[in-house]
């Protein structure tokens, strides 16, 4: 690694977890940001800050004022603009750190383009907010043989858990199916604190680190659930039932292939 590079990551490569090796590695590594909002805003800055060498973007929405309390990569010339937020964050990154290859897709996630947004992907991570778009990229990841982590937020609450295609227990071995519209709290009905979404965003980056540089030992194998107003912190443990998983036992890709 050259002196600038060592320069830059110097507090990183401190750090025993990470060290030289780590960091390279960390240069090496590509990693799809499914989602440019809240979540993904903070999880795109930390791969971008840390020096993952490629950080693709997909999001197909546009800035807006009411983003602006907790997406952190926005300002108000964005939201008058009306930027698509992939851009936007890929602009303000690539003055942050010119090394990383920054490229933004405005454009939805679906079924059509998944595979081919995961192309040469290591890592994806989850800054959706709904729950259609989770089964999607866990049944691509699942099938591609690719991890990713899980992780949202509502209110002043939040969780993540990390997914590692034949080795743990996926998204559909524990939430069976998509929530009916109006069952579960959303943002747009429950709100959002973006102290929340800055933890659940830091604890998917962080497995995110720790798969990239290959410690698998490391990451939590437990779903965690804080509430950050009232301090409640829990690790959940996931278990698969006795009955066949549908996409990580049966390989059946309902949402993968499912026909408009
Ligand atoms: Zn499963």
């Amino acid at each position: 690694m050259d002196k600038n590079l060592n320069d830059r990551y110097s507090r990183q490569i401190l750090i025993p977890e990470i060290g030289q090796q780590g960091q390279e590695r960390l240069s090496e590594a590509s990693v799809l940001i499914a989602g440019c909002g809240g979540l993904g805003t903070v999880l795109a800055s930390s791969m971008v800050r840390t020096g993952v060498g490629h950080v693709r973007i997909i999001d197909r929405d546009s800035v807006e004022l009411d983003n602006l309390p907790r997406q952190i990569l926005f300002d108000e010339e964005d939201m008058r603009k009306k930027s698509p937020k992939a851009a936007a964050a890929a602009h303000k990154l690539s003055i942050i750190n010119s090394e990383t290859k920054i490229e933004p897709v405005v454009a939805e996630l679906n079924r059509d383009n998944i595979e081919e947004m995961m192309r040469g992907v290591d890592l994806v991570l989850d800054g959706t907010d709904n729950f259609e778009t989770r089964f999607l990229i866990n049944e691509a990841c699942i099938k591609l043989g690719v991890p990713w982590v899980y992780g949202g937020v509502v209110s002043t609450y939040g969780m993540s858990y990390t997914i590692i295609p034949g080795k743990t227990p996926c998204f559909k071995c524990f939430i069976d199916k998509v929530p009916q519209p109006g069952t579960t709290p959303t943002n747009a009905t429950a709100g959002v604190l973006g102290m929340a979404v800055n933890i659940t965003a830091s604890i998917e980056a962080t497995e995110g680190l720790k798969v990239l540089i290959g410690d698998y030992n490391s990451l939590n194998n437990r779903l965690i659930y804080f509430d950050v107003w009232y301090g409640t912190w829990k690790l959940i443990s996931i278990t698969k039932s006795d009955k066949p998983c549908p996409v990580c036992d049966e390989q059946q890709f309902e949402f993968l292939s499912h026909k408009k």
